[in-house]
């Protein structure tokens, strides 16, 4: 069989920020909007400092206005309420992304709570899960799953039908994206610690999704040839003292062999979370202002 086709992430990504530049040159030009994204990075761990520093960059490249909130590890829950609420009340601020993990003496939940839902554009807030969960039009869509699919459908357009497997259950990727797909009309399945034969459940799906957090965990032998593999996984394997290696939830040599259609780990998921994040922050922006929403 043939090596499975790479899905580009960073090439999609590129081409979805190239769109979304020239929607946010026309906001300015004819709307004189300006959207913008507030985002606030509690403590100093160095992997999220590492994304909102893309995020906050890649705001500015394509015209959004960006507002980096950064506070102590040891913030009080009041105080991060505070901030949060206020930025619900700031009309220059459309979209609000509190960057998790936040530290252990943070009641995540209530912080996720506290986002106005039309600003939250993680799509974590339970209404937007619930309007998701419930096929309801108007949900904000968590970035990483909504990335998973764009790269799913750049290579088949039509999932009706089709089996897939979503490994992982969490609510930022598991849940939503086995929403994602049944919304396709896919058969949906979904795997997790407790799932008996989790390589026989695997073999079956034309379309994988591995977000499970457990480096290479998913075995070539494991994928039916011919099937769709999204990584999620970011796994840092620390190199005693070089540079982490990056390494997915899949074994990428062995599953490139079987599979038709694999993304890479990094430049698979990765930058389509990101550019996804910026098409959220545009829609919800056009939403406040009562404008069309872009059709991409
Ligand atoms: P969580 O830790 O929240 O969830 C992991 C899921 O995997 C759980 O449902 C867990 O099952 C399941 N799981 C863990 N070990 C096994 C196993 N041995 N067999 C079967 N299932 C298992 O992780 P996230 O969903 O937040 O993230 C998953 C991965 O994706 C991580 O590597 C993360 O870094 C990455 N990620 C990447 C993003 C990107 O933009 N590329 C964005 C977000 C996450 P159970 O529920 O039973 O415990």
């Amino acid at each position: 069989m043939a090596e499975a086709a790479l899905l580009d992430g960073k090439a999609l990504a590129t081409k979805l920020r190239t769109a979304l530049a020239s929607e946010l040159a026309r906001l300015r030009r004819e709307a004189r909007l300006a959207p913008g994204l507030a985002v606030v990075l509690v403590g100093d761990d160095p992997a999220s400092q590492i994304y909102v520093r893309t995020k906050t960059r890649q705001c500015e490249e394509v015209g959004i206005k960006s507002f980096a909130h950064r506070l102590p590890a040891d913030v009080r829950q009041e105080d991060l309420l505070t901030l949060i609420r206020g930025l619900n009340r700031d009309p220059r601020v459309h979209g609000i992304l509190v960057q998790l993990p936040l530290p252990a003496a943070i009641d995540e939940a209530e912080v996720l709570a506290a986002v106005d839902p039309d600003k939250d554009v993680d799509g974590f807030h339970v209404v937007n899960a619930g309007r998701l969960f419930a096929g309801i039009s108007g949900a904000l869509v968590p970035c990483t799953p909504q990335g998973c699919l764009r790269l799913i459908k750049s290579r088949v357009p039509k999932l009706a039908g089709l089996k897939a497997l979503v490994l992982g259950r969490s609510n930022i990727v598991g849940k939503p994206m086995a929403m994602l797909l049944l919304a396709e009309h896919c058969t949906v399945t979904m795997a997790h610690s407790h799932t008996f034969d989790l390589p026989g459940e695997c073999r079956a799906a034309d379309i994988l999704v591995a977000a499970v957090g457990r480096p290479e965990l998913v075995r070539g032998d494991w994928i039916k040839p011919g099937a769709i593999v999204i990584d999620v996984g970011i796994n840092r394997l620390d190199n005693g003292g070089e540079k982490a290696k990056l390494l997915g939830d899949v074994a990428f040599e062995e599953a490139r062999r079987v599979a038709s259609a694999i993304t890479p780990v990094p430049g698979g998921v990765g930058p389509m979370t990101v550019a996804c994040l910026l098409r959220n922050t545009v829609i919800a922006a056009c939403r406040a202002n009562d404008l069309e929403e872009p059709a991409f």
